[in-house]
């Protein structure tokens, strides 16, 4: 008995010892080949499709390698397969945020960063940034803007392994039109010439060489800025920034490197030159029109709305020395015009990929934008598509990534209950796989 006993708790102290090497992400990071079973209370593994009750997914290294139905017993895959119990849990595709930008975060001391912050700073604190995003449920992101030393070095970080942290696809810094947004703007002249970014061009020949030079130095996107922003400190509006020979070349150069543009766009002149040049996704889109719905179901361009800054900025801006007057004036008229927006767009059938702009909002706070899209008149699938299927295709990840199914990667998360009927489970997320690696698990209470 007293053997017994002792064998018991020998035992005990080596689960816990496993389970607590699980949950630091100890076990599989060297252990490519290991074979785990997954019990899902409820799957949705293709999002658009109804979700099924009591799956199993069983993993291998860093894949999917099939779905069954119904609990199956692990030692029946093969004698070292571990299991990971969600049998209470809902179970859905990793994450997509389609617009981030990780190295930052706004607050009331972001115009003096540039004063002190190194690239090595910028990289470390986007780790810590990154690392926020992942625990949140997002295991895929675009960065669309960031110090470009610093976002691609994070990228290629994670992808070895050195920190913890979502895929990511890097565009380094924007393309833009001397003094337009994405320019250093706000600074005297001095600085403004130090900070300047070798990605700033005019007309279409220099805007030739800007796309050239971010795919050399690492961007895996291009982003543009084709009009004014809301966060620049200058009182020339949200209008159209770039020219349409600008645009074009763009597009032209990026594409024949086989490198897809995104276009950030308020102003409704700007969202429509960027679309008829052939732009892959418009970001924010926040006063697009009919002309503009025309244009997108013609090109297939995605819609990736961003809706967090609207609903969270304006009841901050009071008392924060960041939000000048130039950018307060802009900030309200943009608030007020993107949800009304999105519902047109979406009602029109628009493909929208999800999208937060986090960096204006705290990051791992992404979860939030899909009761917004909500609130714009999606449905909680719709949401949940545009942030996984349709963030793939946007991010020309299909094959790889958006569904649960048999040979993609494993990219799993998990929550306590249906966001299909409450969305805002996707603001809880208790269970986060992504490369078939645990980074963060349930464990269920017996
Ligand atoms: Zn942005």
């Amino acid at each position: 008995m007293e053997g017994k006993k002792l064998v018991n708790l020998h035992l005990r102290f080596v689960l816990l010892l496993v389970l607590y090497a699980v949950v630091s992400g100890g076990v599989f990071a060297d252990d490519s080949g290991s074979t785990l079973v997954i019990h899902a209370g409820t799957l949705l593994a293709v999002p658009g499709q109804a979700p099924v009750s009591e799956q199993s997914i069983v993993l291998k290294g860093n894949r999917i390698v099939s779905v069954v139905d119904g609990f199956i017993d692990p030692s029946t895959v093969s004698r070292a397969a571990r299991l990971i119990d969600l049998s209470s849990q809902f179970v859905l595709p990793g994450l997509m945020d389609t617009h981030v930008h990780l190295t930052g975060e706004l607050s009331p001391d972001s115009r003096n960063e540039a004063l002190y912050m190194t690239t090595s700073m910028d990289a470390l604190r986007g780790a810590f940034y990154a690392k926020k995003t992942l625990t949140a449920g997002f295991t895929t992101v675009r960065d669309l803007g960031a110090e470009p030393e610093a976002i691609f070095a994070l990228r290629d970080a994670i992808e070895k392994g050195y920190v913890q942290g979502p895929r990511i696809l890097a565009a380094g810094s924007s393309i833009a039109a001397t003094g337009g947004h994405g320019d250093a703007d706000g600074y005297k002249a001095e600085l403004l010439k130090l900070w300047t970014p070798d990605t700033i061009c005019d007309g279409p020949y220099d805007c030739r060489r800007a796309t050239r030079h971010a795919i050399k130095y690492g961007a895996d996107w291009i982003k543009i800025t084709a009009t004014g922003g809301v966060l620049s400190n200058t009182s020339t509006g949200t209008d159209q920034q770039m020219t349409d020979d600008e645009l074009g070349e763009i597009m032209a150069t990026a594409h024949s490197l086989g490198v897809k543009v995104a276009a950030h766009a308020h102003g409704t002149d700007g969202i429509n030159a960027a679309l008829r040049a052939g732009v892959d996704s418009i970001d924010h889109g926040t006063f697009l029109d009919r002309e503009s719905i025309r244009l997108f179901k013609k090109s297939g361009a995605y819609l990736v709305p961003t809706l967090l800054p609207g609903a969270k900025i304006p009841s901050k801006m009071e008392g924060n020395p960041f939000f000048t007057k130039a950018i307060k004036a802009k900030a309200t008229a943009a608030a007020a015009a993107s949800l009304n927006n999105v519902r047109l767009a979406h009602k029109a059938g628009v493909k929208i990929a999800f999208g937060t702009d986090s960096a204006v909002t705290p990051h791992g706070l992404n979860g939030e934008e899909f009761a917004l899209m909500v609130k714009a008149g999606m449905s909680e699938m719709s949401a949940i598509y545009a942030a996984t299927v349709a963030a793939a295709d946007l991010l020309g990840l299909t094959a790889d990534l958006g569904t649960i199914e048999a040979g993609k990667l494993a990219d799993i998360i998990a929550v306590d209950d249906n966001p299909l009927e409450d969305i805002r489970q996707l603001e809880q997320i208790t269970t986060v796989i992504k490369d078939g690696q645990l980074i963060k698990v349930a464990l269920k209470r017996r």
